[in-house]
């Protein structure tokens, strides 16, 4: 990405339905005053006023009149807001959605630093992991991203478990059409955890951890300490199914590395310059303190 000295203050925002407590907009408001440029990150809310009840259309186009950078998207919006575009990154195609818009020279550019973000993460917190063999549980929204993140990771052959059967196989199809080096399949059942076929590591994509969703979408008992376990769960940060997995030894990534790396990649895009994810990780972790 080309560095460009930028002397204008960050403007961006984050649109949404219930994104009070998103922990984005301090990160990038951050960063932007570390970097000695500022700005404002605002949290769009379209249930508040004096949003609730406005497009998505006219939201971005007030946006755009009044000089974002850009926006960061989400719940639920990260795929009707792409026929308001002109052009698409290919990660944001690959996946079809997008959680980044750039407006520049008139034009709105969509991304998906989703999917880099968990690779990012990924790369990062798990180094040197097996990659022979990945499941995958949870088909929905960042379940997309993080099936193409995995293929971007090196893992050989991806299996997708979703309650939903339909839709592990329509990610299965859609991976297999734009990562052509990763093996990918559908999985019946957690049964796929054991046996000689049994996964590297697991990825929880699913809600299930959640504060307000506890539990684990696998039974953790299956895990063995030779396994990875990856969640992207981050409220809590130690989820039940990562706690377990703690304890029977395997390594762990919790879902704080993909939120901080999504936005890593924003600022970088929003502003042209790189970003430092020690320091929005710190701001990240502030919230726990
Ligand atoms: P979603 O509702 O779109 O998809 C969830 C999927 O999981 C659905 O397909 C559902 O059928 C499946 N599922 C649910 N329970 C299951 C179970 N027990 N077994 C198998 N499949 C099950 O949700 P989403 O938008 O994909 O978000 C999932 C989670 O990811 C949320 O908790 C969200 O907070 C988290 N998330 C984290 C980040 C991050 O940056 N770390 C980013 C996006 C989403």
């Amino acid at each position: 990405m080309p560095e460009e000295t930028r002397v204008s203050p960050l403007l961006a925002g984050l649109i949404g339905r219930g994104i009070a407590l998103s922990r984005t907009p301090a990160m990038h408001a951050e960063e932007a005053r570390h970097q000695g440029f500022g700005g404002a990150y605002r949290i769009l809310d379209m249930d508040e006023p004096p949003r609730s009840g406005t497009r998505l259309a006219d939201m971005l186009r007030a946006a755009e009149l009044a000089g974002f950078d850009g926006l960061n998207i989400t719940y639920p919006f990260k795929i009707e807001v792409i026929e308001h575009l002109d052009a698409l990154s290919d990660n944001a195609r690959a996946v079809g959605a997008v959680n980044t818009v750039v407006f520049r020279d008139g034009r709105r550019i969509g991304h998906n630093t989703d999917l880099w973000g968990f690779a990012e993460s990924f790369r990062r917190g798990l180094a040197g992991a097996a990659t022979g063999h990945a499941l995958l549980i949870g088909a929905g929204g960042a379940g997309v991203a993080v099936a193409h993140a995995l293929a971007d990771c090196g893992i050989a052959r991806l299996s997708i478990l979703d309650r939903d059967a339909d839709r592990a196989a329509a990610l299965a199809d859609q991976v297999r059409r734009n990562r052509s080096g990763t093996r990918v399949g559908a999985a019946a059942d957690a049964g796929a955890l054991t046996g000689p076929d049994r996964p590297d590591g697991v990825v929880n994509a699913t809600p299930m951890g959640m504060a307000k969703l506890p539990g684990t979408a696998i039974d953790p008992a299956l895990l063995r300490a030779d396994q990875w376990v990856a969640d992207i769960v981050y409220f809590p940060l130690e989820t039940a199914l990562l706690a377990a997995a703690r304890a029977r030894g395997c390594r762990v990534l919790p879902g704080s590395g993909m939120a901080v790396f999504q936005a890593v990649r924003a600022f970088e895009l929003f502003t042209g310059r790189p970003a430092c994810p020690d320091r929005m990780k710190a701001t990240f972790d502030a919230f726990d303190t």
